[in-house]
């Protein structure tokens, strides 16, 4: 079951500089924003299914916040009155398309791609907040918001001069480094300590 409806899910690339460069790519000098459709949603232990199209499909464990209220312009400093809470994602992208194709939509958009929950937490402190990502119980990622380039105040300053944020759209904060291939039949799970474990399995899409 979704724990989220949102409209949109705005997305930040490059956002922990170790990630960065694991990838090859510059610490970017302002937010690289992508989206990923409401339609990639899924819900805790849901399965990521895996599609034909790519053979090299990787998690990325991130922080999503949770919007609580409109936001359209607003200041970093006025920011986090914005916000409803905290939960955990994963950016699930097909790298190889990701590379050539030089638009992301397909492959950050693909159905089952972004796994959300277990719960949105609302009575966290966000300054501490942690990342830990793991596959078949072996840990692979592990980040904190303080590692983040691009704070969360100041993301929500970026994307809301941008879009108006509702009430109920995702921000997914970025990965920190240690991202890797999935195979059919891992077990993926995003811990943030404080407001839980996401775990999904990767599956097929019956076409293979
Ligand atoms: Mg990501």
């Amino acid at each position: 079951m979704k724990v989220v409806q949102p409209s949109k899910i705005v997305c930040v690339g490059r956002n922990y500089a170790a990630h960065a460069r694991e990838l090859g790519n510059e610490v970017p000098k302002q937010p690289l924003l992508f989206l990923k459709p409401s339609s990639s949603l899924i819900g805790p232990d849901e399965a990521i299914v895996m599609p034909g199209a790519s053979q090299q499909v990787e998690y990325e464990s991130e922080i999503g916040v949770v919007i609580g209220r409109q936001a359209r312009k607003v200041t970093a400093a006025r920011a986090m009155e914005h916000v409803r809470g905290f939960t955990c994602a994963n950016d699930v992208t097909a790298r190889d398309l990701q590379k050539t194709d030089g638009q992301w939509g397909r492959a950050k958009g693909f159905d089952t791609f972004c796994p959300v929950g277990p719960r949105v937490a609302e009575d966290v402190d966000w300054t501490a907040l942690e990342v830990i990502g793991r596959v078949n119980g072996v840990e692979r990622q592990r980040g904190s918001v303080k590692e983040m380039i691009f704070s969360i105040p100041v993301l929500i300053e970026y994307i809301s001069g941008i879009m108006t944020l509702e009430a109920g759209d995702l921000i997914l904060t970025g990965t920190p480094e240690g991202v890797g291939k999935l195979a059919v039949g891992d077990l993926v799970e995003v811990e943030i300590p404080g407001i839980g474990v996401l775990r999904n399995t990767v599956r097929g899409d019956g076409a293979s």
